[in-house]
């Protein structure tokens, strides 16, 4: 009898494709990989489901037979199937691209694992030499009741004030569950945290630690895929596709900076590298363990619905009480080219004190766009409708969104010589200002343009730590995770675009930036500075967080999210769609928002222009499906993608979001 089976392939296509298999090619496994046709091409499958058996006389003759199977047996675990499927069916993105999305690229490729090379793996040789860390009695309590359960699925938050040590938690609990030769995997939001934690975990374990991200090679990464499989790794440290890898025993999750929007991916397939690690963790009956210093609202939620366990590490280890915050009214101390007189005092006291300053501007670049004094032009992006933001050093304009670049020419505009003026700030445009400001000072700017890579981030890092650095000026990037231990001042450049944010996570977003730079001030020796810049300094949200703290703040804005009804007391699917003429998607979303019109349990807002409303030269309209019933939520969008691929929308482009963390 040959058998019929359902094959999953790495093309954007919802359904899955039914094959036969010859007798002659051997036993079918779940999970296992197929040689397939497909149209003209032969293409590598994975088995999803076996069907029936048929015998010969009973075949249907439009079933292709599969060529060959490539595994016998289920590469793809059991395990690895049931969350790729879960994910595909929760965020509406096609199962063969999400399980392909999980396989290094030689697997996906379809080539043989006996003929993989596998390479030495580039963790250090075990020394049996590790430290022993010595945790602060709150570090103790919250090691010691997180492992009293640490056999059985349950979901901890370590809120923990910035410099409070929940690196050292996370270390602890990972040294028990390996002791038990379990695996452990944790979780960060970016890269550039990985060769610090790793740092950290090989100072206090001996045991087989490798990290994994987008920026080891493939060969590495089919290394990483097959010993964490074969249980030649103990602890994992990645980014947040290592939740897609296979273990022998995993046996616990830690979830780092729990909080940040890198969590999310957001191209094509956007999962939730948190939410997925607590169905895995779930799936498999084990821990897991996600910490901040400012915990999302989400999480804050789940506490109060006891869901989740909260625990709290108020002190900072290092006995140094939190920054002292001031506001800079800037309306009454006008800025010299973003730097308030105040600020330039403080940075000089600093100087003269050989102390190091910490600058936080939100966006790179030398300005957020050029403009003309005379004639009005502003420097815009011809494919995206976005403003370009000028490059000083290379002398170009170039747009954050496409990556569409031009060179600055001297007369863009309708003058004959146009007065061009740069408006706003980005990093450049301020370590220019603080360079001739402070001739003698030895300034770092550390951002996406001057890092290039991992290398020149330690590089610069670690400069910072020497002390060969007075001033530091930066992005994001300095501010995730990174312990500057003789900074004492920190200076938020400017925070009121995010005070006045359209998104209703904007304030969320603000209180979390505003903090986590806080708590790059005065980590180790003596209590620090910071000081925010601000045209609203009466501004509601600033003063509750800066008088009462994170999480007060954060239960009086749940409290305003409970009233508008928005999340995490409903939950949102975000559709947008795109095409070349702008009428053509928005008369598409408006009718498919009628076929809802009776629908009472759902709200629909839209369709509207999305916040970027050309990209690459396509319009672009969102329409929100909202509930607060999750199940409901989860039907509706899932008709609504079955409605458009029905509907076959010619040239339109779309693309659903569940759970997005941005929204405009
Ligand atoms: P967080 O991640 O909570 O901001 P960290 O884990 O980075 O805090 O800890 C802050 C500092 O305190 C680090 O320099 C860390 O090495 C130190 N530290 C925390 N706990 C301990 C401990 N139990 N023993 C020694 N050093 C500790
Ligand atoms: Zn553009």
């Amino acid at each position: 009898m040959d058998q019929v089976i359902s094959v999953a392939i790495n093309y954007p296509l919802y359904q899955t494709f039914k094959y036969l298999v010859p007798n002659s090619l051997g036993k079918v496994s779940i999970g296992g990989r197929v040689l397939v046709p497909f149209g003209k091409k032969t293409i590598v499958g994975i088995v999803i489901k076996k069907e029936k058996y048929v015998s010969k006389d009973k075949i249907d003759y439009k079933l292709k037979s599969a060529i060959n199977l490539i595994d016998d047996y289920g590469l793809v675990s059991t395990e690895i199937m049931k969350i790729c499927t879960w994910a595909s069916d929760y965020y509406e993105y096609p199962i063969g691209q999400v399980l392909f999305g999980a396989l290094p690229s030689q697997i996906k490729q379809g080539i043989a694992l006996s003929n993989i090379k596998i390479f030495k793996s580039e963790y250090k040789e075990l020394s049996k030499n590790e430290l022993k860390i010595n945790l602060n009695h709150e570090q103790k309590m919250v090691f010691r009741d997180i492992s009293k359960n640490i056999d059985t699925f349950s979901t901890s938050l370590i809120h923990g004030v910035t410099g409070s040590g929940k690196t050292e938690v996370y270390i602890n609990l990972a040294k028990e569950v390996t002791s038990k030769n379990k695996q452990v995997l944790i979780i960060v939001p970016e890269i550039n945290l990985t060769p610090q934690t790793i740092t950290r975990f090989e100072m206090y374990i001996d045991k087989r630690i490798q990290s994994y991200h987008s920026g080891h090679t493939t060969k590495d990464k089919v290394t990483t895929w097959i010993n964490a499989r074969d249980g030649k790794l103990d602890i994992i440290i990645g980014t947040r596709s290592s939740i897609f890898l296979p273990f022998k025993s995993l046996g616990l999750i830690i979830i780092d900076e729990e909080h940040d929007a890198s969590l999310k991916q957001q191209e094509k397939f956007k999962y939730h590298a948190r939410d997925l690690s607590i169905m895995r963790a779930k799936n498999l009956n084990i821990p897991i363990v996600i910490g901040s210093a400012t915990p999302s609202f989400e999480s804050l939620h789940n506490v109060s619905l006891e869901k989740f366990k909260k625990y709290n590490l108020t002190k900072r280890y290092h006995k140094v009480d939190l920054p002292k915050i001031t506001l800079v009214d800037l309306n009454k101390d006008l800025p010299e080219h973003g730097i308030s007189k105040y600020l330039k005092d403080a940075i000089i006291k600093n100087l003269d004190n050989n102390k190091q300053s910490l600058l936080y501007i939100g966006r790179r670049g030398y300005s957020h766009a050029l403009t003309c004094l005379e004639c009005g032009w502003i420097s815009r992006c011809k494919i995206c409708e976005s403003f370009m933001t000028y490059h000083k050093n290379q002398k170009i304009l170039k747009c954050h969104h496409c990556g569409n670049y031009q060179s600055v020419s001297i007369n863009p505009g309708t003058c004959d010589k146009c007065n061009l003026v740069p408006v706003g700030f980005g990093t450049q445009r301020i370590e220019d200002k603080i360079k001739e400001l402070f001739p003698r000072a030895r300034v770092l700017r550390i951002d996406s343009d001057a890092i290039s890579s991992l290398k020149k981030l330690e590089d610069f890092i670690d400069k910072a730590k020497n002390n060969q650095v007075d001033i530091l000026v930066g992005t994001q990037m300095i501010v995730k995770g990174h312990d500057f231990p003789s900074v004492t001042l920190v200076g938020i450049i400017n925070i009121d675009s995010g005070l006045y944010n359209l998104d209703f996570r904007g304030l969320e977003k603000t209180a979390q930036l505003i903090t986590q730079v806080a708590g790059r001030s005065g980590r180790k020796n003596e209590k620090g500075q910071v000081i925010i810049q601000t045209r609203r300094p009466e501004h509601p949200l600033l003063n509750t967080l800066l008088t009462d703290g994170y999480e007060k703040f954060a239960l009086e804005n749940l409290n305003e999210r409970k009233k508008a009804n928005l999340p995490p007391y409903s939950h949102l699917s975000l559709l947008k769609m795109s095409s070349i003429k702008k009428s053509t998607t928005f008369k598409f979303l408006e009718e498919l928002k009628g076929c809802y019109s009776e629908q009472k349990s759902i709200f629909l807002l839209g369709p509207a222009e999305a916040p970027l409303s050309k990209k690459n030269n396509m319009f672009v309209h969102q329409l929100i499906i909202g509930s607060k019933n999750r199940t409901m939520l989860r039907k509706i969008t899932k008709e609504i993608r079955q409605y458009i691929i029905q509907k076959k929308p010619y040239n339109m482009k779309w693309s659903i979001d569940v759970d997005p963390v941005d929204l405009y």
